[in-house]
């Protein structure tokens, strides 16, 4: 399970594994067991140089594992969503990505975002910049 906090990840790529995690209080299936730590996992992100240990969880009685991400961005995208949402108006406004945006990865999210809008009847009013702004204000992530 992801866990997403509000952490720097300047500061987790300059302390690496001694960065200072803060425990989870409680196991979220409300078991009552004791969480302990359970190593890291290495993912990278847009302006890091390195890949980013990301601290894990488990729980001992119900044995789940907790991994941390920082807040903002979705599982397998190393761009924070607010990144991506702003590349997609960019795009849909203009035409154009912005340019520290490759091409193939804009069209990526482009049609992953057209494709979860289209299956879940969520293009607003046949316009998919009112469509991306919907996204944005009720936080929706379209993976
Ligand atoms: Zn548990």
């Amino acid at each position: 399970m992801i866990v997403h906090i509000k952490i720097s990840l300047e500061e987790v790529e300059s302390k690496g594994r001694e960065y200072r995690w803060e425990r989870p209080n409680q196991c979220p299936n409300s078991c009552n067991g004791k969480i302990w730590g359970h190593g890291f996992v290495y993912r990278y992100f847009r302006d890091c140089t390195n890949a980013i240990p990301l601290k894990r969880w488990r729980c001992s009685v119900c044995h789940i594992i907790l991994q941390y991400r920082p807040l903002g961005f979705w599982r397998r995208f190393q761009d924070s969503c607010s990144r991506i949402y702003s590349a997609l108006l960019e795009r849909i406004s203009n035409g154009k990505w912005p340019p520290d945006i490759p091409r193939q990865r804009g069209g990526y999210w482009l049609s992953k975002f057209t494709e979860y809008a289209v299956l879940h009847e969520m293009i607003i009013e046949d316009d998919l910049r009112k469509s991306v702004l919907y996204f944005i204000e009720k936080e929706f992530c379209f993976i």
